[in-house]
């Protein structure tokens, strides 16, 4: 579950939220210039939801390259007893939760790193459904 999500509002789920606020992953990026980063499943919730603002070296890369000129994996990290070295963990796997804004090329380019990253995964990266978030209110 996304701790940001419960420090505001405990266990409330939010259902102006557009992306689920769960993960059981990391996904890693590796970009042509050889950045690595890594970053949770929930990244788009944390961007779209919560105003996230992502390190500015992760900024420029997302907007400097085509999403499929980057390398990307992810894996599960639920249970996982060793983690993979990386050299740039994002999100809450830094530590560190700034807000502000970021441009809608950038917020279209995660989207579609995160599609590529996840295609086996999709219901990680898909926005709710409007439709259902209403059914459920
Ligand atoms: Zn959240």
């Amino acid at each position: 579950m996304c701790v940001y999500c419960l420090e505001d509002h405990g266990f409330t789920e939010h259902l102006e939220h557009i992306y689920d606020p769960s993960s059981t992953g990391d996904i890693i990026l590796v970009f042509p210039n050889g950045d690595r980063f890594e970053m949770p499943d929930m990244v788009l919730h944390y961007v779209f939801d919560h105003q996230w603002l992502p390190p500015q070296e992760f900024i420029v890369d997302v907007l400097s390259f085509d999403a499929e000129s980057v390398k990307t994996e992810r894996f599960q990290t639920k249970g996982l007893m060793d983690p993979k070295p990386i050299d740039m963990k994002i999100g809450y796997l830094q530590g560190d939760f700034s807000i502000g804004e970021v441009t809608a090329e950038f917020k279209e380019k995660l989207v579609r790193l995160c599609e590529i990253a996840a295609k086996d995964y999709p219901w990680m990266v898909a926005p709710r459904n409007k439709e259902k978030k209403d059914g459920m209110a």
